[in-house]
């Protein structure tokens, strides 16, 4: 399975958003079987107006944050139980927004996944590493601490909360390698760098889940348009995850169209 990941980010408004959808559902649905899943996560507040307008579609809706409990006091964040009862299928964790705005740890991101997962939820980890951090040499090493930091609590979940749902194939678990210092620049990664990164991921997902480590597919996110859709779209990369060029109808009609001419 191929994936298409639109995180819309706080950049549109609830009816700019139904627009977006409802474009979206005419370029996805205009193959009688898109050779691609298309994932669309909203801003919050849109979630609703945004399943409405693609009920009945098969495009996936996704959110781009959720809170690490179901039920708490915990002001302001968005409990897996009502993205579940909005009709939400995914959500986007551990984004580096996130992590460098509001000072998201590696164990809360873990949380949140296995919360996600534990509520039903498929949960999107995106790991990466900063300019920084890949200027001192460290690029590998952060990627494989967050992937078996966020692991760690997964792995405390019981056997129904497994990776891989047993009934329907569906991945509980995706991991998007989106190198802070690409997002957002219109510069991405070389596809080899990001075919090196996605190893040393498998590695350690390998290393921490065996055999359902193996199959958990790997997102490549930063700077990803029509373009290079298609190249970032290739093994060991099952897809992308894209900010910027999924925002708007040129954008994300060229990345729906791209995938389509590729994989028909
Ligand atoms: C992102 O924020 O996850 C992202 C990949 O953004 P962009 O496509 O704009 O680089």
């Amino acid at each position: 399975m191929k994936y298409l990941v639109a995180n819309w980010k706080m950049k549109l408004t609830i009816a700019e958003s139904v627009d977006l959808a409802r474009h979206a559902r005419e370029w996805y649905e205009a193959s009688a079987h898109p050779p691609f899943a298309l994932i669309i996560c909203p801003s919050p507040c849109a979630i609703p107006a945004v399943a409405d307008a693609l009920k009945g579609s098969t495009i996936g809706l996704g959110a781009q944050d959720v809170a690490e409990e179901e039920r708490a006091s915990l002001t302001g964040a968005t409990s897996p139980l009502h993205l579940k009862e909005l009709g939400v299928h995914t959500v986007i964790v551990g984004h580096s927004e996130r992590r460098a705005k509001y000072g998201e740890t590696d164990a809360l991101v873990g949380k949140k996944a296995a919360m996600a997962i534990a509520a039903g939820l498929q949960a999107i980890l995106c790991v990466g590493e900063t300019e920084a951090e890949r200027a001192a040499g460290q690029a590998e090493e952060v990627v494989r601490r967050q992937v078996r930091l966020a692991l760690s609590q997964i792995s405390s979940l019981p056997r129904t909360s497994a990776l891989r749902h047993e009934d329907d194939n569906t991945p509980h678990a995706l991991i998007a390698y989106e190198p802070v210092w690409t997002i957002g620049t219109g510069t991405p990664v070389t596809i080899a760098d990001a075919h090196a990164q996605a190893a040393v991921i498998r590695d350690e997902l390998r290393a921490v889940r065996q055999g359902e480590g193996a199959a958990v597919p790997l997102l490549y996110g930063g700077s990803v348009d029509q373009r290079n859709v298609a190249s970032f779209t290739v093994d060991p990369l099952a897809g992308t995850l894209v900010g910027t060029a999924s925002q708007t109808r040129e954008g994300l009609q060229g990345l729906v169209e791209a995938l389509k001419n590729v994989y028909h």
